[in-house]
């Protein structure tokens, strides 16, 4: 068959890949000027340090064939991720931990200590937090959902935490003990050439062509025996039923000599501070050398039509407009919606490439391939 992709990241990548190695023809166009979507990572011009162009990206997971698989096509190197905050002129450690619970009230609890003096400051009478501020309140208590997350979440989402679903806040974890890992995964690590010279090596299969700075036109789905669409499901319909909302990213760049902060990346979680954090690059490359630094301010606002999507915006109140995209897209039966912005989800790297091979297996199933 000849397949068309609208996409050349995660989720295109690996449908393609798996599709070539079955002997069908793969056509991938992808509007930007490189591969790897929002993963993609180049050299910093100036300094030579490998930069994450559109923000941070750590790969963990807990997913067995997950991890096998990006190792067939890239090495990668140990890298935890352990991120800093910085609130009213003090740094602490995140996720929330007994370090940041010692330090943010002035004790020395233990773990067990900790967890009854949180539970103390919780509000229980909240039994199914129906969305992030409850499910902070419940969990954390008013000082450090404060602290840590107010005013980060108003920023990064354009929201109040009320209108915002508590499963993005269920992404931390939250620890009585002094462990420091952001996250909660067996496997973690930092591809050494980079994200986009693994999903480089993902597509490169003589059965897959790529056509770079060339937008994939809806109407031209006719050419293919069938499209796997990986760009915003909205922008498929002509945004007929309106359009769906997202935050896009800006990043201010710019170099030092030596370290700029000592981690690669700090958080800034009071509302004042204009920025919801910064990423310094060579950290996340410790095994290279760089004697000057680059760091990236990053900033939150809505997505505009010309702007790059980066977040879906879910809501506690349900999305009229999402559902009847999405059931416009399943009566689309020569195309398949994958990925953040083709099934409008907030997705991590891993959870991309397990939904993308399980969208390929049924997609199979369907036709008996
Ligand atoms: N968050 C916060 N303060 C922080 C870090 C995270 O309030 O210092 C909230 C914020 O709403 C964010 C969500 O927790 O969107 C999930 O955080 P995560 O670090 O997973 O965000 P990502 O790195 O994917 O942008």
């Amino acid at each position: 068959m000849h397949i068309g992709m609208a996409g050349a990241g995660l989720s295109c990548a690996v449908i393609g890949r798996a599709l070539a190695e079955d002997g069908h023809k793969i056509t991938m166009l992808e509007s930007r000027t490189h591969v790897g979507g929002n993963c993609h990572t180049e050299r910093d011009s100036e300094t030579g340090i490998m930069v994450h162009t559109y923000g941070p990206h750590i790969f963990h997971t807990d997913d067995d064939e997950v991890w096998d698989y990006v190792n067939r096509f890239t090495t990668f190197k140990p890298y935890v991720n352990r991120v800093k905050a910085t609130t009213k002129g003090r740094v602490f450690s995140l996720p929330i931990n007994l370090l940041t619970i010692n330090q943010f009230f002035g004790t020395t609890m233990s773990p067990d200590e900790a967890r009854n003096f949180l539970e103390e400051r919780a509000d229980t009478s909240i039994v199914e937090p129906k969305n992030f501020e409850e499910q902070a309140l419940r969990f954390i208590g008013p000082e450090l959902y404060e602290a840590f997350f107010l005013g980060y979440t108003r920023k990064q989402w354009g929201k109040e935490p009320t209108e915002i679903p508590a499963s993005i806040l269920k992404r931390l974890p939250v620890r009585f003990n002094y462990d420091d890992n952001y996250f909660a995964h067996r496997y973690q690590g930092m591809p050494e050439h980079g994200y986009t010279a693994m999903i480089e090596n993902i597509i490169d299969h003589p059965n897959i062509e790529v056509h770079l700075d060339t937008k994939f036109d809806p109407e031209n789905v006719q050419d293919y025996d069938h499209v796997f669409w990986s760009g915003p499901i909205d922008t498929y319909f002509s945004h007929k039923f309106g359009r769906l909302q997202y935050r896009t990213l800006d990043f201010e760049r710019s170099t030092k000599e030596g370290d700029a902060q000592g981690c690669a990346v700090m958080n800034y979680t009071d509302e004042e501070v204009p920025w919801t954090r910064i990423t310094e690059h060579k950290h996340f490359s410790p095994w290279e050398d760089h004697d000057d630094t680059v760091i990236f301010h990053e900033y939150s606002r809505a997505c505009g039509p010309d702007d790059i999507p980066y977040y879906p915006i879910h809501r506690t109140d349900g999305d009229d407009i999402l559902d009847k995209y999405q059931k416009a897209a399943q009566q689309e039966e020569a195309v398949t919606f994958i990925g953040r912005l083709g099934t409008y989800r907030y997705m991590d790297m891993d959870v991309t490439i397990r939904a993308a091979l399980d969208s390929l297996s049924e997609w199979c199933m369907e036709r008996g391939l």
